[in-house]
C-alpha cells in the first residue's frame, strides 16, 4: 500500500520506520486540510492525527484522489466526518488502546506538578533561590477525586488515584463492574462535580460531552478544586473556565488539551506573535499548567501505536477489512 502520513513529527518516523516491513510510506510535515489535499493523490490510504481535520470537503477530495482508507495513528476520532467516509466509502481505522497508562500517568504529572508546584522549585533552583515562599501544596491522599468517563483511560486513572489513597468518584453513563469491585463508586454528574478536590476528564468528544465543563457545572465545584483534561479540549468551554479561574472557583487547572489546539500544538512558535489571546490569559495563571497534548508521548505508546497501524494497514490490503475499525 502507498500511504501518505500527515502530520509527521520526528518521533514517528522513528517508530514507524522501526516496525514497517512492507508498507510505501511517504512522511508530510503538514497537517491535512482542504489545500493540502492533493498531496495524497496518487496513494492509496492517509495516516492521519489528531489535528488533521477530515471534514466532509477533505474526505470527498481525498475519494477523488482515489483513498480508501484512513488510518489514525490515535485513539479519538472526533476530528473525522464518519458520515461522509462512509458515503464516499472510505473506510477509517484508528488504535483504541496503545497504552492507557501513558495518558493516565501523565494526568498524575499534572496533578502533582500543580499540588507541589515542582516547575516553579525547578526553576527556581536552577537560579540558586533555594526559597519555599509560595510552595505550599497539599497532599493527594484521602483527597476526593471524581472521573469522567471510565473507559480504557479513565480506569487506568481510577487504579493510579487509588492506589494514592484517594477516595475515587465516577461518572460514566455505562459503569464498569470491574471498578465497582475494586472499590470505585459511580454517582451522577452533578454529585461528582459538588463533592471532587480533584477532576479528571476521560470520557471522548462528542455533542453530548461538548462543554461538559461549562458555566453552569463550574458554579457546582467545590472552591479550590483542581481541574485536569487529558482528554479534548472541547471538553471545557475556555472562556468559562477562564471566569472560574478569575473568581477562584477553579483553584488548578491541568490541561493536556486544548479546544483551539489546531493552530498551535506541535509547532514551535516562540518567535511568533500569538493571536489566540484565551491561550495567552491560560498562560498568565500561575496555577494553569499546560502541555501540548504530549500524555501519549511515551516509547511504549509509540511502539503500540506504530504496530497496530501498521498491522491495521497490512489487514486491509489483504481482506479490505479492519482490525480496528472505526463504526462508520
Ligand atoms: P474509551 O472509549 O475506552 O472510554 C471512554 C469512556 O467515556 C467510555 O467508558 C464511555 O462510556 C465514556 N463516556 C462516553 N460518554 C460519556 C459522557 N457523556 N460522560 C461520561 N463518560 C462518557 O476511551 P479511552 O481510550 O479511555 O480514551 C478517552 C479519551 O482520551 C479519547 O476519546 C481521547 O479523546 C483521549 N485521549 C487523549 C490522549 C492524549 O494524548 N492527550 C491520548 C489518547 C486518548
Amino acid at each position: 500500500m502507498k500511504v501518505a502520513f500527515f502530520s509527521t513529527k520526528p518521533y514517528d518516523k522513528t517508530y514507524f520506520n522501526a516496525h514497517n516491513k512492507n508498507q510505501s510510506i511517504v512522511y508530510f510535515e503538514t497537517r491535512l486540510n482542504k489545500t493540502t489535499c492533493n498531496l495524497a493523490s496518487g496513494f492509496d490510504a492517509v495516516c492521519v492525527f489528531v489535528n488533521d481535520m477530515l471534514d466532509r470537503e477533505v474526505i470527498e477530495l481525498l475519494h477523488q484522489h482515489g483513498i480508501k482508507l484512513i488510518a489514525l495513528r490515535c485513539a479519538g476520532f472526533n476530528n473525522v466526518d464518519l458520515e461522509a467516509a462512509r458515503e464516499y466509502g472510505l473506510q477509517v481505522s484508528r488504535v483504541p488502546a496503545y497504552s492507557p497508562e501513558a495518558v493516565a500517568e501523565h494526568a498524575l504529572a499534572l496533578i502533582l506538578t500543580l499540588n507541589r508546584k515542582t516547575h516553579k522549585a525547578y526553576n527556581r533552583v536552577k537560579e540558586c533561590n533555594f526559597s519555599l515562599n509560595n510552595l505550599v501544596g497539599f497532599n493527594v491522599y484521602k483527597k476526593t477525586v471524581g472521573v469522567i468517563g471510565t473507559g480504557k483511560i479513565g480506569q487506568a486513572f481510577c487504579r493510579i488515584m487509588k492506589a494514592l489513597g484517594c477516595e475515587v468518584i465516577a461518572f460514566d453513563p455505562y459503569p464498569s463492574q470491574d471498578l465497582k469491585e475494586f472499590g470505585i463508586s459511580y454517582v451522577d454528574l452533578d454529585h461528582l462535580l459538588q463533592k471532587s478536590d480533584i477532576i479528571s476528564l476521560h470520557c471522548p468528544l462528542t455533542e453530548q460531552t461538548k462543554h461538559i465543563i461549562n458555566e453552569n457545572s463550574l458554579k457546582q465545584l467545590k472552591p479550590n478544586c483542581m481541574l485536569i483534561n487529558t482528554s479534548r479540549g472541547a471538553l471545557i468551554d475556555t472562556e468559562a473556565v477562564i471566569q472560574g479561574l478569575k473568581e477562584k472557583q477553579v483553584g488548578y487547572l491541568g490541561i493536556d488539551v486544548y479546544e483551539q489546539e489546531e493552530k498551535l500544538f506541535f509547532e514551535d512558535l516562540s518567535e511568533h506573535i500569538i493571536d489566540d489571546d484565551l491561550i495567552l490569559r491560560l498562560i498568565g495563571f500561575p496555577n494553569v499548567l499546560i502541555t501540548s497534548h504530549q500524555a501519549f508521548l511515551t516509547e511504549e505508546a509509540l511502539h503500540e501505536i506504530s504496530k497496530s497501524v501498521l498491522n491495521d494497514i497490512r489487514q486491509f490490503e489483504e481482506t479490505q477489512e479492519l482490525i480496528n475499525p472505526v463504526n462508520t
